[in-house]
């Protein structure tokens, strides 16, 4: 973690405590603090049998917890929308996954209690889920969610989780689990910080959905008592405690007239000096596209993530199925700039149908438009799947591939979009394509920077480490220095330069962006106002003064500041 002079700043508003960690979405919060309910209390008696004659009663009870538990998820799901809906889906079903059930209910016939049988077996998933790395990591608070739920459910005790606060109130927490995330109401939770979780844990991404400030890996969060008032700046990650309230009450104010105004937005995408920069939405689906394109004001998809649709796919999806979903895609933005992506299957997004089962680093491993050393047939019924999807529209969508590393990769990918009349780009994610990009971009037209695995392997470090989260971050010089090499590789050829990964939905890093040589900004739709607002109130010399300053910087700390003092 960087070492910041936060203390005693101005913008500390007289807070005698503050601690940072890494911003996540914008904004600045202030209202008492509270923290999750404790997880269910028990004391685990190792001797403790179930006498035999027992068991079937047991196994029962056991049954009956579960499902109370999978349904209130459920349930919740079907309240919800968005990623909040996705999220809660993935967790009811998680609880219903039978590897754990099993687990627990072979405990429960040898004579084990119902509640430590819970414990016992979802803690040995957890285990290997850990040992997994990557998404199956993340989904370990998930599963001890899961436990305290169902334990909870086994004593009768009340559902753990988040007080309900009578007033708007900072959350803070070890890490949030996705029931609690997903349910949360912004106008009473109105901040959240917590110790663990990168920028792209399930707690970032709900925070970004609601549009509340939000800091993650906040390594000394315990200095911020329960009940003590706080505030939370989502823009330079830090946390303080008690500060002058008539101050920041007014730092408040004007942060929600900035929401307000994000909110009215309209595009196009463009600096204050009418630099026009395409302002674009990430997809996973037909759904998702529809809900982005909705309010008319994003001007196209910048990623549509194919892969989100197959996770659970044990085969591979068929061509007319698949044409199906990339038409629902394309059509909600009929005309308008439409990039799909060919799979990116394996590491944290394994598909059952091409991933390598037993791979010792998957994120190093056969990922990305590598899995067509196995299996070069998958791409192609992809990419004659959107192809055929493409023939109902009127705009001809731009294809890229994930995970290129070499000049030899962009060129074969680029023979067989063009086959097919598509547009042909590839993603920069790896740093020797960055490093390449100019030759790279010789055999295709646009790149997209991915800079969530730019940054993880630039820096060598897990973007779903939450210790490592202040190296995962995009401001590391190292990586914007890579970024810069694109864009002048970009202006040079007059090729458009995108960018697609989370960087993208920070409206002040976005500046940088632009002033990097970067055309087009995709992020998740609700963080994509507050980028196009942000733009149209500085200029293009101010983005490339920002960008330089950002690039002379140090640490993340000193780059985010650099670009503040020029982009105000
Ligand atoms: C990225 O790596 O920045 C990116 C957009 O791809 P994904 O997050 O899907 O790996
Ligand atoms: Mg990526």
């Amino acid at each position: 973690m960087d070492e910041v002079a936060v203390m005693g700043s101005a913008d500390n508003y007289g807070a005698d405590t503050t601690v940072q960690g890494t911003p996540v979405v914008h904004g600045l919060a202030y209202g008492p603090v509270i923290r999750p309910a404790e997880p269910p209390a028990f004391v685990i008696d190792a001797t403790a049998e179930i006498a035999e004659e027992q068991r079937a009663v047991e196994t029962e009870r056991f049954d009956a917890a579960v499902t109370t538990v999978a349904d209130r998820f459920s349930a919740r799901a079907s309240a919800s929308t968005g990623s909040s809906a996705e999220v809660l889906a993935a967790t009811a079903s998680l609880a219903k996954d039978r590897s754990w059930i099993r687990a627990a209910k072979k405990r429960i016939a040898g004579g084990t209690p119902a509640v430590v049988a819970t414990s016992s077996a979802i803690d040995q998933i957890a285990e290997q889920f850990t040992k997994l790395g990557g998404l199956m990591a993340e989904r370990v608070t998930d599963l001890k969610d899961i436990r305290d739920r169902v334990v909870a459910e086994l004593l009768g005790l009340p559902e753990p989780g988040i007080p309900a606060p009578d007033e708007p109130s900072i959350l803070c927490a070890d890490d949030l689990a996705p029931a609690d995330t997903a349910g949360l109401d912004p106008t009473r939770v109105i901040a959240l910080a917590t110790r663990l979780g990168g920028p792209s844990s399930h707690t970032a991404i709900i925070a970004r959905q609601l549009g509340i400030p939000c800091i993650v890996a906040i390594e000394d969060l315990d200095r911020i008592p329960t009940g003590a008032m706080a505030f939370v700046d989502g823009e330079r990650g830090v946390v303080g405690l008690e500060p002058d309230g008539e101050a920041v009450s007014v730092a408040v104010e004007k942060a929600r007239e900035v929401a307000a105004a994000a909110a009215a937005w309209r595009g196009p995408g463009q600096t204050a000096d009418g630099h026009r920069v395409l302002i674009l939405a990430n997809v996973a689906d037909g759904p998702s596209a529809r809900k982005a394109a909705e309010p008319g004001v994003l001007e196209g998809v910048g990623l549509f993530r194919t892969e989100l649709a197959f996770l659970d796919r044990p085969d591979e999806p068929s061509v007319a199925e698949q044409t199906e979903l990339y038409g629902a895609v394309i059509g909600a933005f009929d005309g308008q700039k439409v990039v799909i992506r060919t799979l990116d299957a394996g590491s944290d997004k394994p598909l059952k149908f091409v991933t390598h089962p037993d791979e010792p680093n998957p994120a190093m491993g056969v990922r990305g438009n590598r899995i067509v050393l196995s299996h070069p047939e998958i791409r192609i019924h992809q990419l004659d799947a959107i192809a055929e999807a493409a023939k109902s529209t009127t705009a001809v969508p731009w294809v890229m591939a994930p995970m290129i590393a070499t000049v030899a990769e962009a060129r074969e990918f680029a023979a067989l979009v063009r086959e097919r009349g598509l547009v042909p780009g590839v993603m920069v994610e790896v740093p020797s394509a960055a490093v390449m990009a100019d030759r790279i971009l010789a055999e295709v037209d646009f790149v997209s920077i991915g800079t969530n695995d730019l940054t993880q392997y630039t820096m060598a470090a897990d973007r779903m480490s939450p210790e490592l989260a202040a190296l995962t971050d995009p401001w590391q010089p190292a990586v914007l220095a890579l970024i810069e090499r694109v864009g002048a590789a970009g202006a040079a050829q007059d090729k458009q330069v995108g960018v697609c990964g989370e960087a993208a939905a920070d409206p002040l890093l976005a500046c940088v962006l632009v002033g990097l040589g970067v055309t087009s900004l995709s992020s998740a739709p609700a963080a994509a106002p507050a980028v196009g607002l942000k733009l149209s109130t500085v200029t293009l010399d101010q983005c490339r003064e920002a960008a330089r300053a950002a690039l002379a910087a140090d640490s993340t700390t000193a780059a985010r500041e650099a670009a503040r003092a020029v982009l105000g």
